[in-house]
């Protein structure tokens, strides 16, 4: 889903290239291996199977890269590593930083492809935006990560290496506390590795210990997928996106409705909040002129008038050759207005990181060659 993007930024900031040490692709990620198979590899070749532990922990929490680095093994062990694992499956392409202080990473997988995610700071927070696919096959004709389909999935240690990236940009002293999975794709079509990296995650014992209820997962609204992870019994916060009030509307802005339909959408939000008891966010990104009358928000009033809901509004962050524009500030306004007179909770989303393209799919499609570009 789009990224939270960010407040008034005037000047652009620079996209550097990061210094990239390739990783070699016949080894394997170190978290490509859960935690009983590394005591398995270390057992098998003769060594104690807290080493395995102690390998998680240098690359979960300890920020080593080289395996070199991991001064408590034994070098012999060290080298062992080298020569089947690489510490990072992925590595760092891109890297800016906006005035703001918002990162912006593009992160480059094995294959080639190329995602991106965000680390936003505010007061306390240290709060990462990650990717679930490459590109997005909900074709959203607002944003820019659907605008070439879905290349695929990625898997779970892709999806944590995310978090690790950018928790590796703060101070020693700092780590991440919230995670927002909103970044390019969508992020319950591939349910399975994103559930299996948030366990890693949020583990105390082998991960970084984030509480689930700081896991924001967004989506477009799969019910299926919505009552599946309901009953996984986790705690995280769910945000469906929704960025219409009627049939007719959202059948044009988020093309997948046609085939899912509205009451289906909240109606498995609904098993959401009863299964989990955590109230549903429903994000509506305001888009001038299309999405933004008074007649949609009071439409949107009557749709979640009974339901324990929260509505998050994101004025839009154009995007190049994109037809969309954002409301202006009276607008929002009004719309903020009309909910709350009928009694609807209602955030207007604060947008962080614009000058550096910091929408779902926009820096990442800035640094392909122009004839890519073209919107379908
Ligand atoms: S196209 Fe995909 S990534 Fe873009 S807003 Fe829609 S669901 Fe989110």
């Amino acid at each position: 889903m789009s990224l939270p993007i960010v407040e008034t930024v005037e000047s652009a900031a620079e996209t550097t290239p990061a210094p990239a040490s390739a990783p070699s692709a016949d080894r394997r990620p170190v978290l490509s291996a859960t935690a009983d198979e590394w005591r398995r590899w270390m057992v098998d070749r003769g060594h104690p199977a807290y080493r395995a532990r102690q390998v998680l922990d240098w690359v979960v929490r300890r920020r080593a890269v080289p395996f070199d680095a991991m001064t408590d093994l034994p070098r012999a062990l060290r080298r062992e590593l080298d020569e089947e694992w690489t510490v990072f499956g992925t590595t760092v392409a891109y890297h800016d930083v906006a005035p703001d202080g918002t990162d912006k990473l593009v992160i480059e997988c094995r294959d080639g492809r190329r995602i991106e995610c965000v680390l936003m700071a505010e007061g306390p927070r240290r709060t990462v935006c990650i990717s679930t696919q490459v590109g997005c096959a909900m074709r959203c004709v607002f944003c820019a990560s659907g605008l070439k389909g879905v290349e695929r999935n990625l898997d779970s240690a892709e999806i944590v290496e995310e978090v690790l990236h950018l928790r590796n940009l703060l101070p020693p002293e700092e780590t991440v506390t919230h995670i927002v999975v909103m970044g390019m794709g969508e992020s319950l079509a591939n349910l399975d590795n994103l559930a299996a990296a948030l366990d890693r995650i949020c583990s105390p014992a082998e991960g970084l210990g984030i509480s689930q209820r700081r896991v924001t997962i967004s989506t477009v609204g799969l019910p299926e997928k919505i009552c599946k992870l309901a009953a996984m019994d986790r705690q995280y916060h769910l945000a469906v996106s929704l960025h219409a009030p009627t049939e007719e509307l959202r059948n044009e802005l988020v093309p997948v409705n046609e085939a899912i339909g509205l009451t289906a959408v909240l109606e498995a939000a609904d098993v959401y909040f009863e299964r989990t008891g955590r109230q549903v966010t429903y994000e509506y990104v305001l888009l001038s002129g299309i999405n933004d009358r008074p007649e949609d928000s009071r439409a949107l009033a009557r749709l979640l008038a009974d339901r324990h809901a929260h509505v998050n509004l994101i004025p839009y962050n154009p995007v190049a050759g994109l037809p969309y524009g954002r409301p202006e500030p009276e607008a929002i306004d009004r719309f903020v207005a009309t909910l709350r007179q009928r009694g609807i909770s209602v955030t207007v989303r604060k947008t962080k990181g614009r000058a550096i393209d910091a929408a779902c799919g926009q820096l990442r499609r800035r640094l392909q060659p122009e004839t890519e570009r073209t919107p379908r």
